[in-house]
């Protein structure tokens, strides 16, 4: 685990703020080219709009709509690049298009949309587009109702279930290749020399203890929080972006297969989706111009979403919800309705010395980060090429790729010792994936939090083996199950969780 001293000794290449998966995909990517990064995030990696996204890898065909085309074939070869590079995280996921009173050129508009997102996926190793019967959509889904049902269309896009684990498979790979990178971190100000950045004080905000971080050159990662960094480091207000809120809410399972529905209200687009054994709904897009940390789902929001999807599926008004998450998008400010916002991201030097990535998605991570690392390289005369495109992830070696820790897993068996598979678990994200606290092991490093009891059966066990590594007292013992209960109840928790 990396330390302030670790950041203060010597200048660094480049200093990345921020540990979201545009971060960590900056950092592995220049790590890999030979430049020496350092990356500061200030609460856990992953932490950020990262965690609160629908967890899909996806072209996008509401893209195709706006007229995008770039933009969902940037992403339809992005999804196949990640199928390959991380195969035990991204997997292919069939979606179906129910339709249920929808006209004639609806349907017709959706056959011509499926037809141009597969010419755009020429290179797809997943499953073309097909149109499926009453009975072929009803035996899948019978949960649907059958009122005005005119059969489905089925197609195949991909889901990355923990997007936390490919942000940290990025750092540890950027670790691996001699980055330093130190969450629970805060940059507070930068020193500037004529205007340019030479260096960022940063604070460790566990101990209170600050730092001072210089580099060559800076970039600016922080997704959302985009505007509040860059007027710390210019000592001007900014007011690039445009933040959006959406949120989810899971609920008992109700679907088998992935389905894109139309919401009756507003006619935007959302998905009913099955995850960790449940089903995923969502998003919202509103205006959200406050802290995104305090992002929360609010009833009116949870109301839409079962508004909207209750003409399909009945049955919702009488499932258990387990939980809500919220994420705020990051655009680059556009006049509009929030939905009608492109997704295109940008990338510009913001201040003398720091470049800054505006906007994106997790699905184009890897290319954002790869042109971000060129005009990085073209300023330090750096000419390594970029080898993210065909370099596995650490876990994406092709074995195992139905545990979450892929090739990895070999890693962990080793570190069982007298532990059990909770207690391995545990060693492995302390001594190599930077895991500080109770709620970094249970929400971001494996997926118990994701059980409806939020991992409490699992909690006992790993604390005592979290303990053991981190040294804790039983104070601090106490201390992390309370830090972790408020953590799950600000992650969405409907009710705390209890040992
Ligand atoms: C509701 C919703 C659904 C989405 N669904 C999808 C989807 O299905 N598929 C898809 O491809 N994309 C999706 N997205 C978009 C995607 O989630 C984001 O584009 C992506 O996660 C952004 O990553 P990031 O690294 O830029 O931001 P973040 O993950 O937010 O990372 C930025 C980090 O910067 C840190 N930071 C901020 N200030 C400081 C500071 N002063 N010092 C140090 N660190 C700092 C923050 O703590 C944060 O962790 C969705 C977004 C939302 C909101």
């Amino acid at each position: 685990m990396s330390t302030l001293s670790d950041l203060s000794g010597g200048t660094f290449d480049v200093a990345i703020i921020g540990g979201g998966i545009i971060g960590a995909g900056i950092a592995r990517d220049l790590a890999l080219r030979g430049a020496r990064v350092a990356l500061v995030e200030k609460g856990d990696f992953g932490s950020g709009t990262t965690s609160g996204s629908t967890r899909l890898i996806h072209g996008g065909l509401r893209y195709l709509e706006m007229l995008d085309f770039s933009l969902v074939r940037m992403d339809l070869r992005e999804r196949e690049i990640l199928l390959r590079i991380a195969p035990h995280l991204v997997k292919p996921l069939e979606f179906r298009i129910p339709f249920i009173h929808q006209s004639a050129w609806f349907r017709a508009k959706m056959r011509a949309g499926l037809l141009l997102y597969d010419a755009l996926s020429y290179d797809r190793s997943l499953p073309g587009h097909r149109f499926l019967s009453n009975a072929e959509t009803l035996a899948d889904e019978p949960a649907l109702t059958t009122g005005g049902l005119h059969g489905a269309a089925s197609y195949f896009d991909a889901q990355v279930s923990m997007p936390e684990r490919l942000c940290l498979e990025n750092l540890i790979d950027a670790v691996r290749h001699g980055a330093v990178v130190k969450n629970y971190c805060q940059v507070r100000s930068a020193t500037k020399i004529n205007g340019k950045v030479q260096s960022l004080l940063v604070r460790d905000t566990g101990t209170g203890d600050e730092s001072e971080l210089r580099a060559k050159l800076f970039v600016n990662a922080t997704g959302a929080w985009f505007d509040r960094v860059q007027t710390i480091v210019s000592g001007a207000p900014s007011r690039r972006l445009r933040t959006t809120k959406g949120i989810h809410l899971t609920c008992a399972p109700l679907v088998n297969k992935a389905n894109v529905l139309f919401s009756p209200l507003d006619g935007r687009l959302f998905f009913v989706i099955p995850l960790f054994g449940k089903t995923w709904i969502g998003t919202t897009d509103t205006d959200y111009p406050d802290d995104p940390a305090g992002v929360r789902a609010e009833a009116d929001d949870i109301e839409y979403l079962l508004r909207s999807v209750e003409p399909f599926f009945p049955a919702i008004r009488s499932l258990a919800i387990y939980s809500t998450n919220a994420g705020v998008r990051a655009l680059v400010r556009q006049g509009g309705s929030e939905s009608s916002v492109s997704r295109r991201h940008k990338i510009e030097e913001t201040q003398p010395g720091m470049f800054s990535v505006l906007g994106g998605k997790i699905t184009g991570y890897r290319a954002i980060a790869q042109e971000a690392a060129d005009a990085v390289c073209a300023r330090l005369g750096i000419t390594a090429e970029c080898q993210t495109a065909a370099a596995s992830l650490p876990g994406g070696h092709g074995a195992n790729v139905d545990s979450l820790y892929g090739s990895r897993e070999d890693e962990l068996c080793a570190l069982s010792g007298s532990f059990g598979r909770i207690g391995a678990q545990a060693r492995l994200a302390v001594r190599h994936e930077f895991c500080q606290h109770l709620d970094d092991f249970l929400l971001r490093r494996t997926e118990h939090a994701f059980a409806p009891d939020w991992g409490a059966s699992v909690a006992p066990e790993a604390l005592a083996a979290l303990a053991v590594e981190l040294a804790w007292t039983k104070a601090q013992r106490e201390e992390e199950w309370r830090r972790y209960r408020a953590a799950a109840v600000r992650a969405g928790a409907v009710t705390e969780p209890r040992p």
